[in-house]
């Protein structure tokens, strides 16, 4: 059995630190586990801060990991030398994994717009044919449409469920419904349906390497620089946490 990784606090919610979440999942898997990771950054220890059921759903995910740059950061000032893990990477391990499993390793993928998570699956098939794409639904159901796709879901038990609705909404989806499929990996993915279906594209990877892949996603959606005010607040936040 894999060791389960080692917790650490930033700003009061929790991250696990490896280089191997991938492993540690897969083994809960084999086990028949289910697990709920989380992918944590800084816009979302903000919103934890005002959003309680967001807080208390990250401290009950089985795996939180380190997808943000300012959590690394933080870490950083904290002595703790970590990689940072985007979701979409942890993703795409978890699907070349499931692809080496074939159809013991369901995997369904939800959200994104109607079409874009149906494009994604495409994609991962032509790339992993082995892959056992049970099935996709967008993110944008009536809710007559969401309670036929919850029996879908029960039905056909995936073990690998990526759920792509943005924060905080996925992770409260994901929190209210693991229950149907209690031995699954439940994975909030945000957009990476849109990447994988080549609506949107990552940084490259200079910008990622160097902790810049919000700068991007600004340039990219504009719109979102109300959000990314989190940024400079968890900043102040970390040195403020540090200097006391
Ligand atoms: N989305 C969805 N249903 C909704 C709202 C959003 O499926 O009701 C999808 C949206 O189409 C997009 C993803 O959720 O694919 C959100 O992506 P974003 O990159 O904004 O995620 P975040 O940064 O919040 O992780």
């Amino acid at each position: 059995m894999v060791e389960a990784p080692k917790q650490f606090s930033v700003l009061g919610l929790p991250v696990h630190l490896s280089d191997h979440y991938d492993h540690w999942l897969s083994d809960r898997l084999k086990q028949g586990l289910g697990s709920h990771v989380v992918t944590l950054n800084s816009e979302m220890v903000i919103q934890s801060e005002r959003n309680d059921a967001l807080a208390s759903i990250i401290r009950k995910a089985e795996l939180v990991i380190p997808d943000g740059a300012g959590v690394i950061l933080y870490l950083l000032l904290h002595g703790q030398r970590q990689q940072r893990c985007p979701g979409i990477e942890l993703a795409e391990s978890l699907l070349r994994q499931a692809g080496q499993w074939g159809e013991s390793c369901p995997v369904f993928f939800y959200g994104g717009a109607p079409g874009v998570a149906e494009k994604a699956a495409e994609v991962w098939h032509q790339k992993v044919p082995q892959l056992a794409i049970v099935g996709t639904e967008h993110g944008y159901l009536s809710p007559e449409a969401e309670e036929e796709f919850k029996l879908t879901l029960k039905d056909k038990q995936p073990k690998l469920i990526l759920v792509g609705l943005g924060v905080p909404r996925q992770e409260l989806w994901i929190a209210q419904h693991r229950h149907l499929c209690s031995q699954a990996i439940w994975i909030g993915v945000g957009g990476s349906f849109d990447i994988w279906a080549g609506i949107k594209s990552r940084a490259p990877g200079w910008l990622r390497n160097n902790h810049l892949e919000w700068l991007y996603r600004l340039y990219q959606e504009p719109w979102r620089w109300r959000r990314m005010m989190a940024l400079p607040q968890f900043a102040l936040k970390a040195l403020a946490d540090r200097l006391a």
